[in-house]
C-alpha cells in the first residue's frame, strides 16, 4: 500500500513535468500565455457558492480555471526571477506525501508519528551540508521561509540585547518574552533598540517592524565606496551609543548583486566588536549559506565565494531559504540559533494537554512561531538524502558558472553593460548565481525587464541600480545547465535587442 501510495506520486510529479513540456512547446518557457491568463481569469468563479460544486465539477474546474494560468518559475530552467528555486522530483514526491498523510508538526510524540525525528534529521543533515557544528546550533527550525526566519532572528537578538544589557544594568534577567518590550527595555536601561546592516534584504525592515522595533531602526553602515561591506568605523560609533542595544544583520550575499557583506576577517572582527558592546549578530543568508558546500580548488575558481560565506559560526542566528538553492517546494525556510536566550521567546507555554517526554528533540511549538504547521521537513530530507553533498554542490557550481558566462556575454555585447562594470577577470572570482544588468540604451532600458519576459524564452526581474532600472538574472534552479542555458540566455537577450534595433532603424 505505502509503495502504491509513493507510485501515485511519482506519477503526479511526472505528469507535472509533461505537462510543462507540452506548454513549454506550445507557447513559452516561464509565464502563462496572456490567453490562459484571461480565461483563467474570466472562468475563476468570484463568490462562495450556496451549494457547493461537488468534487467532480471542482476538479473541472481546477483543470481549466487554475492550471493553465499558472506560471512555471519552479519548472522550468530558464526562470531566472527573484530567487525561486524549482523543485526536484524527489522533493515533490515528499511533499506529495506530505499532503497526502497530512501530519502536523508540533509536539514530539515519539509514540504517534516520526515526524519530528525525521525533522531533527533533517536539520541535523543541514548543519553538517553547511559545516556548522549540530551541538552549537541547537536552536533550529523550519519556517516558512526567509522572511519568518528573520522575523525570528530579529526577535531572539532582541531578546538576546536586552538580557545582556540588563544583567550589566540592573543585575537581573530582564527578559522581552516575559516582560513585554517597553518595560523590560526600561529595566535594562535602553531607549533604543537598532539594527546595523548593508544592503538589507527588504524582509528585514518587515521583521524589525512586527517585533516592534520599527522599520526606521533598520540603519546602515556601509562603507561608502563598497556599499555592501561594512564600514567598521561607522558600525563601532553605533554600538557604542549609550542606552542603544544593537542587533547587526549581516548579509550573506545581496539579492540584487549576489555580494557577500562579510568575509572570515571580517566576521571574526564583527564578533569582537560585538561581545564588547552586547550586540546580536544575525546573518540573513536566504542563498548565500549554499556557498559553504563549494570545495577549495586549486584554481581558486570559487575562492572569494567560499570566503564570502565563511566565519558563519560566529552569528547569533542564521537565516536560510530552503526553497531557493535548496530547491523544495514553497514554502520552506530554515533557522539556526546558536543561543538560548532566544528559545524562550518561542516558549507555548501553560498547554498542559500538549505535554511530551523529557527528550533530546524540542518540541517543535515550543522553538518556533507556529503550533500546528505541516510536515515541511520532509521534502528537505528527501532532497539531501538522494543528492547529498556531491549533488547540491554540482548544481550550485552549474548555477556559477552558467551566472559568470552570462555575465561575460553581456559584458561584451554592443547593446548591454554589466552591474557594476567589472574586468572580466573579476567575473570569475566575484560572480555568485546572480548576474545585474542594463541596456546600454536609455529607451531600451525603461522597458528592458518588459521586452525580455514578454517573449517568454526567459524570465529577468527588475531591480533599480544607481538609481536607474537594471535587469536581473538569478540561477536558482536545479537544472541549470551551463551549456544548454547560457545558449538560451543569449538568444532571448539578442532577440531584445535585433528587434528594438530593427525598430530604430524603421
Ligand atoms: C529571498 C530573501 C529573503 C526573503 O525570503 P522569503 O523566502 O521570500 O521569505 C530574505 N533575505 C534574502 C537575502 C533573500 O534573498
Amino acid at each position: 500500500m505505502a509503495h502504491n501510495i509513493l507510485e501515485q506520486s511519482i506519477k503526479l510529479d511526472a505528469a507535472t513535468r509533461a505537462y510543462y513540456d507540452t506548454r513549454r512547446q506550445e507557447e513559452t518557457n516561464t509565464l502563462p500565455s496572456e490567453v490562459s491568463l484571461l480565461q483563467t481569469r474570466n472562468n475563476r468563479i468570484a463568490t462562495l457558492p450556496t451549494t457547493g460544486l461537488g468534487f467532480p465539477a471542482t476538479v473541472s474546474h481546477l483543470e481549466h480555471a487554475v492550471i493553465p494560468g499558472l506560471n512555471l518559475a519552479s519548472l522550468s530552467p530558464h526562470y531566472y526571477g527573484f530567487v525561486t528555486g524549482g523543485s526536484t522530483p524527489i522533493a515533490a514526491v515528499a511533499d506529495n506525501v506530505v499532503s497526502a498523510f497530512d501530519n502536523s508538526v508540533q509536539v514530539h510524540l515519539p509514540n504517534e508519528s516520526i515526524v519530528t525525528e525525521i525533522e531533527d534529521r533533517a536539520l541535523r543533515m543541514l548543519c553538517q551540508l553547511l559545516d556548522l557544528e549540530e551541538r552549537d546550533w541547537a536552536h533550529r527550525t523550519f519556517t516558512t521561509g526567509a522572511t519568518a526566519s528573520n522575523v525570528m532572528g530579529l526577535a531572539c537578538g532582541r531578546e538576546g540585547v536586552v538580557r545582556w544589557h540588563g544583567k550589566a544594568t540592573a543585575g537581573t534577567t530582564t527578559s522581552v518574552a516575559k516582560m513585554g518590550l517597553v518595560r523590560a527595555m526600561n529595566a535594562a536601561g535602553l531607549d533604543e533598540i537598532q539594527v546595523l546592516t548593508t544592503v538589507p534584504h527588504s524582509s528585514l525592515g518587515k521583521a524589525a517592524s512586527i517585533v516592534g522595533l520599527g522599520r526606521d531602526s533598520v540603519t546602515l553602515v556601509n562603507r561608502s565606496d563598497r556599499p555592501h561591506l561594512i564600514d567598521f568605523e561607522k558600525l563601532e560609533e553605533e554600538l557604542k551609543r549609550p542606552g542603544v542595544g544593537s542587533i547587526v544583520a549581516v548579509s550573506c550575499s545581496e539579492v540584487n548583486t549576489g555580494f557577500f557583506a562579510a568575509g572570515r576577517g571580517d566576521m571574526e572582527r564583527l564578533a569582537g566588536l560585538c561581545r564588547r558592546y552586547k550586540a546580536w549578530i544575525h546573518v540573513d543568508a536566504a542563498f548565500g549559506f549554499m556557498a559553504r558546500i563549494l570545495a577549495p580548488d586549486t584554481n581558486g575558481e570559487f575562492k572569494s565565494i567560499i570566503d564570502g560565506s565563511d566565519g558563519l559560526e560566529h552569528a547569533h542566528s542564521i537565516t536560510g531559504d530552503g526553497h531557493k538553492l535548496l530547491n523544495v517546494p514553497y514554502d520552506c525556510g530554515i533557522f539556526l540559533s546558536r543561543k538560548a536566550e532566544g528559545m524562550d521567546v518561542f516558549q507555548n507555554a501553560g498547554a498542559a494537554y500538549l505535554q511530551t517526554d523529557a527528550s533530546d528533540i524540542p518540541s517543535p511549538l515550543n522553538i518556533g512561531i507556529e503550533n500546528s504547521r505541516r510536515f515541511r521537513a520532509l521534502p528537505m530530507y528527501a532532497n539531501l538524502i538522494a543528492y547529498g553533498r556531491d549533488g547540491f554542490r554540482t548544481f550550485l557550481q552549474q548555477q556559477i558558472r552558467l551566472a559568470r558566462r552570462t555575465a561575460h556575454y553581456i559584458r561584451q555585447h554592443p547593446g548591454y553593460e554589466l552591474l557594476p562594470d567589472w574586468h572580466q577577470d573579476h567575473i570569475d572570482q566575484h560572480t555568485y548565481m546572480v548576474v545585474l544588468f542594463r541596456a546600454k540604451d536609455e529607451v531600451l532600458n525603461a522597458s528592458l525587464v518588459k521586452a525580455i519576459n514578454r517573449r517568454k524564452k526567459i524570465y529577468v526581474s527588475g531591480t533599480v541600480w544607481e538609481g536607474q532600472p537594471a535587469s536581473r538574472i538569478a540561477v536558482s534552479n536545479w537544472q541549470a545547465d551551463e551549456e544548454r542555458d547560457a545558449n538560451v540566455i543569449a538568444e532571448a537577450l539578442e532577440e531584445v535587442y535585433q528587434a528594438w534595433q530593427n525598430a530604430e532603424g524603421s
